[in-house]
């Protein structure tokens, strides 16, 4: 998987894939990530603006169409071969989920575009973008954030990047449900006592636990899921 990030602040993104599990799958090529700067893409060579008034006379700026339409255009030419979807995060767009962060797990690349100011003009959406993605119903600054969630979910369901250790089988959502309370030693902990069961070695009745587990959790807490599944 090759995510393409198009964003007007790249320092954001060192700190975000520079560990654990991103760092990983990167260093085991299962997937590359390039960062760019939208601001390259500037007609204007002197002051590199990519940012104008609104027609209407909105307050606050909006991200101009040109330099967004080179960076996406170059994007694709750097991807050419691998199909890529270009998606636009924005809180105007499908609520990312578990089934979305699957579908898009099967792409071959993203190009990820991040927003700043009031957004990016609509023609750009109209001519360049797939897909609109939000990460959840409040206005952050802008898409970076966003992208990261994208990149670091979807990264979870690639094949080879999670051991057994850490499977995403277990999670939340995978099944539809939320997941099962956890512990770890010590079995005793400020009173509270593992949960017998866990400590049975009866494999089975461990798995029915965290069945009932999980679809109290999800009854109580999402029962929207529940309806969903
Ligand atoms: N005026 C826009 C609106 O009301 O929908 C919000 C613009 S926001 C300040 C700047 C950028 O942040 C957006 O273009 C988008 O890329 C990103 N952004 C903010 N909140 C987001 C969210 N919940 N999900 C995805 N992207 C978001």
């Amino acid at each position: 998987m090759i995510f393409d990030i198009l964003t007007l602040f790249p320092a954001m993104f060192e700190g975000a894939f520079s560990d654990s599990i991103i760092k990983r799958a990167v260093e085991k090529g299962l997937v590359s990530i390039g960062i760019h700067n939208i601001r390259d893409y500037s007609d204007d060579l002197r002051h590199q603006t990519v940012d104008d008034y609104p027609y209407g006379g909105d307050a606050g700026m909006l991200m101009k169409p040109e330099p967004l339409a080179g960076a996406i255009t170059a994007a694709k030419e750097r991807l050419a071969g691998s199909d890529p979807v270009v998606v636009y995060m924005t809180p105007a767009g499908r609520l990312l989920d578990q089934d979305i962060v699957k579908e898009l797990a099967e792409k071959k690349s993203l190009i990820l575009l991040c927003g700043r100011y009031k957004g990016i003009d609509q023609r750009i959406v109209d001519n360049y973008v797939d897909m609109e993605l939000s990460i959840g119903d409040y206005v952050l600054s802008g898409g970076e954030i966003p992208a990261m969630a994208v990149v670091d979910a979807v990264t979870r369901l690639i094949p080879g990047v999670l051991g057994n250790m850490d499977s995403a089988e277990t999670d939340s959502f995978h099944s539809g449900l939320l997941s099962h309370p956890h512990y770890t030693r010590p079995e005793i902990f400020e009173g509270i006592r593992v949960p017998e069961v866990l400590i049975s070695g009866h494999h089975a009745n461990i798995k029915e636990w965290q069945k009932e587990k999980s679809i109290e959790i999800t009854r109580e807490r999402r029962p929207d899921l529940l309806k969903k599944r």
